[in-house]
């Protein structure tokens, strides 16, 4: 089969087309017909002329995507997509609901490498990276869902998006062409485990997406326990790169912590990491652990002691609720327990 068009930015699009004897400049009505009037098919294509038309039917392809399954939060009115990618690889995107506002979070890998022992989708394993299509393809089925604008998008669903950058780069560049979605980088955050090669090259790749990094624990030992890829990324190193990061970039980081009761909410654990993390600029979530099969202790009075002593510390820090508890809302819950009852 032909190419799939959608995993093309537009500027490897109009390199295609002059390589074609064709006006580079074609590529912005190709752009649009696809993400702005959201045409499946080259013959739906109305801003391109038919010639044209004709020729990228015959150099390219569009194949469709299943429908994603759409389970709604009773709750709180979180969405979960799931979606069944080519060869059965799948993936999940949540839109969720804020105060006046509507994020999403999407996927970016089907599965994950990275092992971590507090994540559904860590037990799944690598499925395969996904590509720029589907995961543009997720984006727009999340505005479907949300049923109008979103205000921000985080690559913090399936998988590690520094281990599939080059798709995820090129995702971030096709969501944010003024020919298409046109949604600005400066509302899009990726979200690593601490992929340090990559968090240096975010500094001068000229991109103006957001960092996230989990930090998981402030306690390197604790941390290799929970995450294997403190082995290769010590969390010394993953700082580093981050203070090095917001330097380079005039700009704040998003640190993530979960909260895991009795494990890594203590005094000494607080002080632990605003020791670390207090001369960066920075916010400091604290999510309270959602473990597979739930329900999670929620947010608990060390949570509450841990975030005052953070703040006490100077660090900006907010306390997340829990989100769409009732249908397994956190990152690959569903897609892994799906998996785990298929193996019976
Ligand atoms: S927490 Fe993120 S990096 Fe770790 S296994 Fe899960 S998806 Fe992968």
């Amino acid at each position: 089969m032909n190419s799939d068009i959608r995993d093309l930015t537009r500027a490897e699009l109009e390199a295609r087309l002059s390589a074609l004897g064709e006006k580079p400049l074609h590529a912005a009505a190709v752009f649009a017909s696809l993400y702005k009037d959201g045409a499946g098919s080259f013959a739906a294509m109305a801003r391109v002329p038919a010639r044209l038309r004709r020729l990228l039917e015959r150099e390219f392809s569009i194949p469709p995507f299943k429908s994603p399954e759409t389970l709604v939060s009773a709750a709180d009115g979180t969405r979960k997509l799931l979606f069944s990618f080519p060869g059965g690889a799948p993936a999940e995107s949540v839109v969720l609901p804020g105060k006046g506002r509507l994020s999403a979070c999407l996927s970016s890998q089907s599965g994950c490498a990275c092992g971590c022992s507090f994540c559904a989708t860590g037990e799944m394993g690598l499925v395969r990276d996904l590509r720029p299509s589907e995961i543009t393809a997720q984006y727009a089925a999340c505005l479907r869902a949300a049923g109008g604008p979103l205000s921000s998008l985080v690559f913090m669903g399936m998988g590690e998006p520094f281990l599939n950058w080059e798709n995820v780069k090129k995702s971030v560049s096709i969501l944010s062409d003024g020919s298409g979605f046109a949604f600005s980088q400066g509302k899009m955050t990726v979200s690593t485990v601490g992929v340090v090669p990559v968090i240096r090259e975010l500094a001068s790749s000229g991109l103006k997406v957001r960092l996230a990094v989990s930090v998981v624990a402030a306690d390197e030992r604790l941390r290799g326990r929970l995450v294997p890829m403190e082995a290769r990324y010590p969390l010394k190193e993953i700082i580093d790169a981050v203070r090095d990061y917001c330097r380079a970039r005039g700009a704040q980081v998003f640190f993530e912590y979960i909260i895991f009761d009795g494990v890594n909410d203590s005094a000494e654990d607080a002080g632990r990491l605003a020791r670390l993390i207090k001369d960066i600029p920075c916010r400091l979530n604290l999510i309270p652990h959602n473990p597979p099969g739930g329900p999670g202790a929620g947010v608990t009075a060390r949570a509450k002691s841990f975030q005052k002593a953070m703040i006490a510390a100077g660090v900006r820090t907010y306390l997340r609720l829990e989100k769409g508890p009732d249908i397994s809302a956190a990152c690959g819950q569903l897609a892994a327990r799906r998996r785990g009852s298929a193996r019976g």
